[in-house]
């Protein structure tokens, strides 16, 4: 392509929401064959609701929220603004919390009223080596929770399993469309998550995508997008990877091109290598076929 071309591609792209940093990004991205999302906030709202509190026997339901949300308001995940928005709208007071501690793609943790209260993944349970019961008391209620897309997390009271809790984040409602229009285009679609794995796969056949890797740490996005690089056939994949948060950067730089979601966090949106304007996917499809008519009969 020449440069004029580029230029006025790159135009095009920049009225149609889509900002591309350097002009070479066009040809990479015209190269890529999977493209790779982020799932919380990228193909997810984001902002996630209380779904279900199911309270292990000897617990009350109130009683259980009030100690989780009193953690959770210490939190800056969205999963404790969406539990503190539950005990409020259940008019519960909540007391203050003390020790609190956070442990990314875990958990939290604080002394609440006296009491030890634990809330998180399965693996925070399993780590804190609380109630070697977990798993058969609420595995099939998880199971449940799971495959209905909802990410399932336990509390734990003074070190006994006091129940186990659900939120929900929906697909964006163009997320579908956008992951359909890169199939269309002879792309594979992957999703990258922290959240736990039959979740993920739900949330997955939603949206129709290919290829998942959950249970992935903050840490290691990178590692899970190498690992989607390597596919399984032996020849490395073209990697295109969209996010929007903090955790992001490091995949948004380490991606054959990183494309950020325009309303994400800044360092995502520095790391990247394009930007869409829009808060939704429907400027990936669009990004990738305009790379495609500009370079058309260019390698
Ligand atoms: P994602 O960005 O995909 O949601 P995270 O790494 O932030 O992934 O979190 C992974 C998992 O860790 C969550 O699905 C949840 O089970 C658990 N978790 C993280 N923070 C909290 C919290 N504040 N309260 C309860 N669970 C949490
Ligand atoms: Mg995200």
């Amino acid at each position: 392509a020449t440069p004029t071309s580029i230029m006025v591609a790159t135009g095009r792209a920049a009225q149609l929401g889509v900002l591309f940093r350097q002009g070479s990004a066009l040809q990479v991205l015209r190269d890529a064959e999977v493209v790779a999302l982020d799932k919380t906030g990228t193909l997810t709202v984001g902002r996630p609701t209380l779904t279900d509190l199911v309270p292990a026997p000897g617990f009350a339901r109130d009683e259980v929220l009030a100690l989780v949300a009193a953690v959770e308001r210490r939190s800056e995940h969205p999963i404790g603004e969406a539990i503190v928005a539950a005990a409020r709208a259940a008019g519960l007071t909540l007391a203050e919390a003390e020790d609190f501690e956070a442990s990314a793609g875990h958990g939290v943790r604080a002394r609440v009223a006296g009491r030890r209260v634990d809330v998180g993944a399965d693996r925070l349970m399993r780590s804190l080596g609380h109630d070697p019961a977990l798993t058969s008391t609420f595995a099939a209620e998880a199971e449940r929770l799971g495959d209905e897309g909802k990410t399932p997390l336990y509390a734990a009271i003074d070190g006994r399993l006091a129940a186990i809790i659900a939120v929900a984040d929906p697909l964006k409602p163009t997320s579908a469309q956008a992951v359909q229009a890169l199939h269309a285009m002879g792309l594979r679609v992957a999703m990258i998550t922290g959240d736990n794995a039959r979740t993920a796969h739900a949330i997955a056949r939603q949206a129709g995508i290919d290829e998942v890797v959950a249970e992935v740490l903050p840490d290691g996005k990178v590692a899970a997008l190498q690992k989607l690089r390597a596919g399984g056939g032996g020849k490395p994949r073209r990697v295109a990877f969209v996010g929007d948060g903090i955790n992001d950067a490091p995949a948004l730089a380490e991606a054959d091109i990183g494309i950020a979601i325009g309303t994400g966090t800044d360092v995502a949106i520095e790391s990247a290598d394009v930007v869409l304007m829009s808060g939704d996917l429907a400027g990936v499809p669009r990004a990738i076929a305009l790379s495609r008519a500009t370079l058309r009969n260019i390698r």
